[in-house]
C-alpha cells in the first residue's frame, strides 16, 4: 500500500537527518513518499530530489510556515508549490526568525547563559530547538525539555516573539506560489475560539492524522469541508518526543494532489 509521510523535518531546520538520509530511512520503513516540511525552509526537496528519483521514491515540495494569530503561533503546511517562488516567501520568515533568535540569545545571556550565534548550527532555519540543544551541551540545563519548560518555551523568561505573518497572509503566500495550504496539527491550537476562526479560513486541507493518533473530529471537519485530510509524523529525530517516521501518513490520492499543488 502506498503511504507517504507528509510532515517531517531535516537538518535544513530542526531535524537530525539530512534529506537524503531521511529518504533512505523512509524507504526502510516501507514508505513510498515523503514531503519534507522544514520550518520556514523549502530547500530540502531540491537536495534530495535526484536521489529520490533514482530510488523510485516520491517527493512533494513542502514547508511549514510559522505564522502568528492573536499572539499565538500557528503552523501552516504548504505543498506542491514552485520551489523558487517559495524561496522568496520564506526569506521574510527567516529574517523574522533571526531577529527573534537574537532577542532570545540576549535574554539568555542576561540570565547568565551566554550563547553566540556562531555556536549554533549554520542551517537555513534556526530556532528554539537548536538553542535548546546548545543549552544542554553547555550544561545550562539538564535536558532539552528543561530548556523549554524553564527558559524558552512560550511565555517563559527567555522567550521572545516578533511580528510575523498572519495565517491569512501565510495561506495567500502558499497559494500565490502555486501550493496547497494545510492546517498543521490542529489538536494543538488553543484556545478553541482561535481554532474555530482558523477553520473558516481558505485552507485546502487539515492534518487529521498526526503521530500515533487520528483525531476523528478533524477528519470529520476536513471531509465536511471537502478538504484534503493529511497525515504525518512530525518526525525530527531529535528532541524530547520520540516520533516514528511514518507513524501517520497520507494516502496515494491525497499525496498526488499535494504534489501537484493548485495545478
Ligand atoms: P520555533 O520554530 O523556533 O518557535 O521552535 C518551535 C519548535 O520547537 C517546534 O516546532 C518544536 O519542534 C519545538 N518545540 C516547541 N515547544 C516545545 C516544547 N515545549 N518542548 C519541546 N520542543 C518544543
Ligand atoms: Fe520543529
Ligand atoms: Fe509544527
Ligand atoms: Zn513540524
Amino acid at each position: 500500500m502506498f503511504r507517504a509521510d507528509t510532515h517531517c523535518h531535516t537538518t535544513f531546520s530542526d531535524g537530525a537527518f539530512e534529506p537524503i538520509a531521511l529518504v533512505e530511512k523512509a524507504l526502510a520503513a516501507g514508505l513510498l513518499g515523503l514531503s519534507f516540511t522544514d520550518h520556514d525552509d523549502a530547500s530540502a526537496y531540491v537536495a534530495a530530489k535526484e536521489r529520490a528519483d533514482q530510488l523510485g521514491f516520491a517527493l512533494a515540495p513542502g514547508v511549514e510556515l510559522s505564522c502568528l494569530e492573536e499572539g499565538q503561533s500557528v503552523h501552516i503546511l504548504g505543498y506542491g508549490f514552485d520551489v523558487a517562488e517559495m524561496g522568496g516567501v520564506v526569506a521574510d520568515y527567516k529574517r523574522q526568525r533571526n531577529e527573534r533568535n537574537s532577542q532570545m540569545l540576549a535574554k539568555l545571556a542576561s540570565f547568565g547563559m551566554p550563547i553566540e550565534l556562531s555556536e549554533l548550527p549554520s542551517c537555513g532555519s534556526l530556532g528554539r530547538p537548536q538553542i535548546a540543544l546548545r543549552m544542554v551541551e553547555k550544561g545550562y540545563v539538564r535536558s532539552f525539555r528543561e530548556a523549554f519548560e524553564e527558559w524558552i518555551g512560550d511565555g517563559r523568561p527567555a522567550f521572545a516573539q516578533v511580528e510575523r505573518s498572519s495565517v491569512r497572509e501565510g495561506i495567500a503566500q502558499i497559494h500565490s506560489a502555486g501550493g496547497l495550504a494545510v492546517l498543521a496539527h490542529p489538536h494543538l491550537v488553543r484556545p478553541e475560539h482561535l481554532l474555530r476562526k482558523l477553520l473558516t479560513y481558505d485552507f485546502d486541507g487539515i492534518e487529521g492524522r498526526y503521530g500515533d493518533f487520528t483525531t476523528d473530529r478533524f477528519v470529520a471537519i476536513g471531509q465536511e469541508k471537502g478538504w484534503l485530510v493529511t497525515g504525518g509524523s512530525d518526525f525530527h529525530g531529535v528532541g524530547k518526543r520520540k516520533e516514528r517516521l511514518g507513524s501517520s501518513w497520507s494516502d496515494e490520492e491525497t499525496f498526488r494532489r499535494l504534489q501537484e499543488g493548485i495545478g
